[in-house]
């Protein structure tokens, strides 16, 4: 009997193939001798030795790493870089090899121990990336010293074709996964923003994340399908159930063609109504294949991947490079650029935000920008200098309150005039915009629409913060209703505020690239929907499928509904009047679901 389970889809794609199970164990250490006192530094030259081999190790994967996937991917390494140097952590292991007289192996074992019972209290996304990271540097340092190869990766999954399954996998592993061999990825643990989620996505191998204990009950060679897409996966399939994905993977890349054609047509409902669909990239990488999908420009470039894992912040000269490059991908289109929402759960080693109860609802995005006013400067200046390069426009995250946007004016008028003195060809003027993403935000929506020149509604957020859900827990993804009634009357309240202001009123969260969710967010006349690069198609086929007429009336009938299930319904039932839903439902769900 085959047996289904369901995770976090991290990366699409349709795989059938045998299972492999890795396990990319940190070795157990054997009790040991204590060591002589006259050995005692010779055992504390050996754990140096050993460090500085572990970290030799990591820059080598790093440069790969920068070579075959990115420069910017290749960052991800720079905590692990760093934990090798860190004092708390070599020191200490020192001191206990001085004071205990203990082999250089027990000793490091117990400084990791201490690191990891301080980091894991908490089920924070990032904070578990960093004890994915203290997990390799660790098997890397006691396997050098006690005598053991690195795990030679290539030789476990060379040959045929295999699913790779593993209980985590750390950034190091995943980038020596060879795309030819390992066709799947599938975890235990995991969530779509940990680091090895985005380089499988850069690598291009369908991942489903969060599957509980799928690396305990798979056995190697037990075959699998994996619907990256769907976030699934079948361990021991029947005959009808691999003919069935291999029918909606062809059923899928059939809808894909058809698409394709869409690109270079013009995002208008049969009746008129233009929506600029846009794309949301998180890595200037992206912006070419963007452009290439026919975005009408960026709606939510997120820079904090420009950050999160570094050791130190970008400086102002790479940053600038790196928008530039968005904005020159666009010519004479917008390119929002939003400023860094680190706190929540990206969490650069340079900001030292400490441990937080609630780091959703701490100190996180405008908050951070506002308080560390010299990162804050840096990035402002970077993009007072990319303006003249494009139609750069420039988002706060999280706003709150008026005051946000205004300190943050003040500021890069400030950044613009030291530029001009220092003899920078920059503009007067500059676009500034409010993403809303709180229930604060849309009600005080009329009042912020008078401080800013557009409005960018952020529903990844604006569900949790509203349903008191939390985006990141898969025990409550069924909670995670965007049809909940709630987040719909505060969507129709933040559009009502910015159209009736006649600002610009933009959707750059999930929300939009759900072909229901875009047919309420048309019928609320949203003025732009900014989804990823592999959703612009669909949604554009959504947007020229259907006319406003018809999504206003369902946006009416969506404002009366009192259950999300009636809402989401009504809503679905008016779109399959005008489009196959069954096409796009090949991709959204799976029969049976
Ligand atoms: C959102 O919250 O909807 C959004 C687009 O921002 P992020 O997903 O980066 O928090
Ligand atoms: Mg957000």
């Amino acid at each position: 009997m085959s047996v289904v389970r369901d995770g976090i889809p991290a990366a699409p794609g349709i795989v059938i193939a045998p299972a492999r199970v890795l396990r990319w164990e940190v070795p157990r250490v054997p009790h040991g001798a204590s060591v002589p006192p006259d050995g005692v530094e010779a055992e504390v030259q050996r754990f140096l030795d050993a460090c500085a081999y572990a970290q030799q190790r990591v820059r080598a994967v790093q440069e790969r790493t920068a070579r075959t996937v990115g420069e910017v991917e290749a960052r991800i390494f720079d905590p692990q870089v760093l934990m090798l140097e860190d004092a708390d952590l070599v020191q200490g292991t020192i001191g206990y090899i001085r004071e205990n007289h203990v082999m250089a192996e027990r000793a490091f074992e117990w400084r990791v121990l201490e690191w990891e019972s301080a980091l894991s209290h908490s089920s924070h996304p990032m904070i578990i990336d960093r004890l994915a990271d203290l997990a390799d540097i660790q098997a890397r340092v006691l396997r050098r010293l006690m005598g053991m190869p690195d795990p030679d990766l290539a030789a476990r999954v060379d040959g045929d074709k295999v699913i790779l399954i593993a209980h985590e996998l750390t950034p190091s592993v995943t980038v020596q996964l060879d795309p030819r061999h390992v066709i799947g990825i599938a975890t235990d643990l995991g969530t779509r923003t940990s680091h090895s989620a985005i380089l499988a996505r850069s690598l291009d191998i369908p991942c489903v994340v969060s599957l509980g204990n799928v690396s305990e009950t798979v056995r190697d060679g037990d075959e699998m399908i994996l619907d990256g897409r769907a976030g699934r996966i079948v361990i021991a399939p029947t005959e009808e159930e691999k003919e069935a994905y291999r029918q909606r993977d062809y059923l899928v890349r059939e809808w894909e063609q058809e698409l394709v054609l869409l690109a270079h047509l013009p995002a208008v409902t049969r009746d008129g109504l233009k929506v600029a669909l846009r794309s949301n990239i998180d890595l200037p990488g992206e912006a070419d294949s963007a452009h290439n999908h026919g975005a009408d420009g960026v709606g939510l470039y997120r820079t904090e991947f420009l950050v999160v894992g570094r050791a130190t912040p970008p400086g102002e000269e790479e940053q600038y490079a790196a928008y530039r490059k968005v904005a020159e991908a666009f010519p004479g289109q917008p390119v929002v650029i939003r400023t860094f929402d680190l706190g929540g759960d990206k969490f650069p080693a340079f900001l030292h935000i400490g441990r937080e109860e609630n780091p959703f609802l701490g100190w996180r995005a405008i908050r951070v920008c506002l308080d560390e006013p010299e990162v804050f400067r840096t990035q402002l200046r970077a993009l007072g200098r990319a303006l003249p390069h494009g139609d750069i426009r420039i988002m706060l995250p999280l706003v709150n309150e008026i005051s946000e946007v205004e300190r943050s004016r003040v500021l890069m008028r400030q950044c613009l005039a030291e530029l001009r003195a220092e003899g920078h060809d920059v503009p007067e003027q500059f676009r500034l915009g409010a993403m809303i993403e709180t229930p604060a935000a849309a009600m005080l929506a009329p009042e912020l629409a008078r401080h800013v020149d557009f409005f960018s509604i952020g529903t990844n957020d604006l569900v949790q913060y509203t349903l008191a859900v939390d985006r990141g827990n898969s025990r409550l993804a069924r909670l995670y209703n965007p049809f909940h009634p709630a987040v719909v009357r505060l969507l129709d309240v933040i559009t009502r505020a910015g159209n009736e202001a006649g600002i610009e009123v933009s959707v750059c969260g999930e929300f939009a690239a759900n072909p229901v969710g875009a047919f309420l967010l048309i019928g609320m006349k949203a003025t732009s929907l900014s989804v990823a690069p592999s959703s612009l198609a669909e949604i554009k086929k959504v947007i020229r499928s259907v006319t406003y007429e018809a999504a206003r009336e369902a946006v009416d009938e969506a404002l009366r509904a009192s259950t999300p299930d009636e809402l989401a319904v009504g809503v679905t039932e008016r779109l399959g009047r005008m489009i196959d839903l069954g096409k796009f439902n090949g991709l959204h769900s799976l029969s049976g679901d």
